[in-house]
């Protein structure tokens, strides 16, 4: 049984076989009262100009925020959390299922679903808070 899904990979540490947990290192939480400000700011600063300043810093400050805990994402073993996995179909991980007479566990692709919900809920904000910021510089500067 050595067909598998391509997005499996092999943990070589504790021979787990699954998909990888995805790690970001910004706290969600930070993020989401980042963003929640950020789209408060912008609200109110297109309606108040005089608020353009505030509006903006948070603004970048959040969007500085969502870009680093984009960019230094780990991608670690879902069973013991350490940054050993590798694909499946490659050479070694065949050697190690061959090995130890591992049988790939039916793992079914199942997706964080508060994750997913999470990302396009910060997504909306993030849209919702450019275009507002956009039209309070517009507002404030024409
Ligand atoms: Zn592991």
């Amino acid at each position: 049984m050595l067909i598998l899904n391509n997005m499996e990979k092999l943990c070589t540490q504790c021979l787990y076989i699954g998909h990888e947990e995805a790690h970001f290192y910004g706290n969600f939480t930070t993020e989401s009262i980042l963003w929640g400000m950020a789209f408060f700011f912008a609200l109110a600063g297109a309606f108040e100009t005089f608020l353009w300043i505030p509006a903006t810093i948070i603004f970048f400050l959040a969007l500085l925020y969502s870009i680093g805990s984009y960019t230094f994402k780990a991608c670690v073993c879902s069973k013991c959390h350490k940054d050993s996995m590798i694909p499946v179909n490659s050479e070694k991980a065949q050697q190690i299922i061959i090995e130890h007479g591992l049988i790939a566990p039916d793992v079914t692709s199942k997706q964080d679903q508060r994750t997913i919900v999470g990302i396009a809920f910060r997504s909306i904000f993030l849209i919702l808070t450019t275009i507002l910021v956009i039209f309070m510089l517009y507002k404030h500067f024409e």
